[in-house]
């Protein structure tokens, strides 16, 4: 299938792609800049430059499903949060929907389903995903939502815990481990229009997805 990675430079999503070419797929990785495309190349995809912050309509063209894994990081102010995390995300459904491409996978964060719970300083943050969050379900859009706890760069160890709400929240889970479960959600039907959270775990990912 082929897949438009957005994010594709980022930690989960370079990890993403490799994920998606290991599993047959043919993943696209939207990147800003040039400099960016042989470690996509280099992680099994192709890549198509696009920027969410102004018109990348073509890099959604021909593909049949989309993971979108960007976002602007904890070192912006609330203006760019909103403006990628939450203003790119919608734009990114909304293009999906008006290119046929029904298949939408959005790495969101726990705590968007609270963010009025959340700290103050986490607070645009987390009302951006949860706009975002909002927007892809009410579109009829088949839809994924993921939400990770705090991400580690410890080498995946495949083994997680999954659920729409975790009772316990606390722990981490390695970037590579979330790329694995976007890259095995995007065909899984069991995690079609889900909206669900994960940390690590002791269950492997398949069954843990199996058991939502
Ligand atoms: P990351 O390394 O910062 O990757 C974010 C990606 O978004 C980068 O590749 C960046 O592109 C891209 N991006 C930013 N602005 C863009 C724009 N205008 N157009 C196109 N792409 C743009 O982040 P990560 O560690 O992979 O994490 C991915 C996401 O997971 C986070 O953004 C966050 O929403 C979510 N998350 C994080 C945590 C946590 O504990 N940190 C927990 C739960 C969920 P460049 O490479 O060109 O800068």
């Amino acid at each position: 299938m082929k897949v438009l990675v957005i994010g594709a430079n980022g930690q989960v999503g370079t990890h993403v792609i490799k994920s998606l070419a290991e599993r047959g797929h043919d993943p696209v990785g939207m990147v800003r800049d040039t400099d960016q495309i042989k470690a996509i190349e280099d992680a099994g995809g192709k890549t198509v430059l696009g920027d969410l912050e102004k018109d990348f309509s073509h890099a959604m063209y021909g593909c049949e499903a989309v993971v979108f894994a960007a976002g602007s990081g904890p070192h912006t102010g609330a203006d760019k949060t909103i403006l990628i995390d939450q203003e790119g995300a919608i734009k990114s459904i909304d293009e999906a929907k008006r290119q046929g491409i029904k298949r939408f996978v959005l790495l969101s964060t726990v705590g968007a389903d609270y963010p009025e719970k959340g700290p103050d300083n986490m607070k645009p943050y987390l009302y951006a995903k949860k706009r975002a969050d909002e927007h892809l379900k009410s579109t009829n859009l088949t839809y994924t939502i993921l939400r990770p706890g705090r991400l580690s760069d410890e080498a995946a160890n495949g083994q997680i815990r999954a659920a729409e709400t975790l009772e316990d929240k606390s722990g981490q889970i390695p970037r590579e481990d979330v790329a694995n479960v976007l890259a095995e959600i995007v065909e899984n039907e069991n995690t079609f229009n889900k909206t669900f959270e994960i940390l690590n775990g002791e269950i492997n990912i398949s069954d843990a997805l199996g058991q939502l």
